[in-house]
């Protein structure tokens, strides 16, 4: 027996979880999806993963909408069969099952939903206590990068010549500034002001990004949203990422600069535990 998974309404083995090769996330990629980290067994920010799990779905002219406690219980039931006490749940939801044409089927078609859980250390892990290098990389992604979507194999590709280089990660850059990571949102410190791109089409609206806003604002360091070049973040004196995996991970080298000391900023560390402490208090 693996991992009991959700698939449709259903609690599988995940060996028994089976979906046709009509579905449109095979074929066009056509899939939203959603990572909600977990913590001593509860789901942190869930409401805030699913409003943005609508707002794609509506981007994308999706036949309906998902229920939002339907959601919240079989996220909590693949907790409770996984045993899940550390780690995540993924959600993915497919446009469905169509004949393959490049247009959106116009008859209804059912959304496929699938769900699965991933243990993982979030609290305690190298990258946390000893920072991340990444290097840059030309954003090559289409212009709708705020859409939750599984067209994920630039960044994928993005990531691995990172890991071939000798990198972590990569942070991509378009028309000469820092969109975002490769699954996460990029910020620097520069003179006491922590500083991350403004949202636009061109990044993910991080659900954690939004709750380190707060946590930042209630350390009272000054937040500005503006683009930042390669050479900024190079020669910023902290930098780091958020996402619901990573939480707030130091990054400490950028192409060949070393950031600050080479070691996880002083700043990044307060945000990180000030997030971490917010996460567990809002946790479900
Ligand atoms: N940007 C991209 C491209 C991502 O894939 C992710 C993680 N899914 C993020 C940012 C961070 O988003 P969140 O904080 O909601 O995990």
């Amino acid at each position: 027996m693996g991992r009991t998974v959700y698939l449709n309404g259903e609690y599988l083995d995940e060996a028994q979880a089976k979906i046709s090769i009509f579905d449109r996330a095979l074929l066009f990629s056509d899939a939203l999806y959603e990572v909600t980290s977990v913590l001593d067994g509860k789901l942190i920010d869930f409401k805030n993963h699913m409003k943005r799990l609508d707002r794609s779905m509506t981007e994308l002219n999706y036949p309906k909408l998902l229920d939002h406690k339907d959601l919240e219980l079989f996220h909590r039931e693949l907790v409770k069969k996984n045993n899940l006490k550390e780690g995540v749940v993924y959600l993915q939801v497919s446009r469905g099952v169509a004949e393959r044409s490049f247009d959106f089927p116009d008859k209804k078609t059912e959304l496929t939903v699938t769900a699965f859980t991933q243990v993982k250390d979030l609290l305690q892990n190298d990258a946390a206590l000893k920072g991340i290098k990444v290097m840059t990389i030309d954003d090559m992604r289409w212009k709708r990068c705020d859409i939750k979507t599984v067209q994920l194999l630039y960044p994928s590709f993005a990531k691995s010549s990172a890991v071939e280089k000798g990198f972590d990660d990569a942070w991509m850059v378009r028309n000469g500034y820092i969109t975002e990571g490769t699954s996460n949102n990029a910020w620097i410190i520069r003179k006491g002001t922590v500083i991350t791109r403004q949202f636009d089409n061109l990044i993910l609206r991080g659900i954690t990004r939004e709750a380190v806003i707060e946590c930042a604002e209630e350390l009272n360091y000054k937040v500005d949203f503006k683009n930042f070049t390669i050479n900024e973040a190079q020669s910023a004196d902290e930098a780091f990422v958020t996402s619901a995996t990573t939480f707030v991970t130091p990054v400490i080298k950028i192409n060949k600069s070393t950031i600050g000391d080479g070691k996880p900023g002083k700043f990044t560390k307060l945000l990180r535990e000030k997030y971490i402490e917010k996460a567990k208090k809002i946790a479900i």
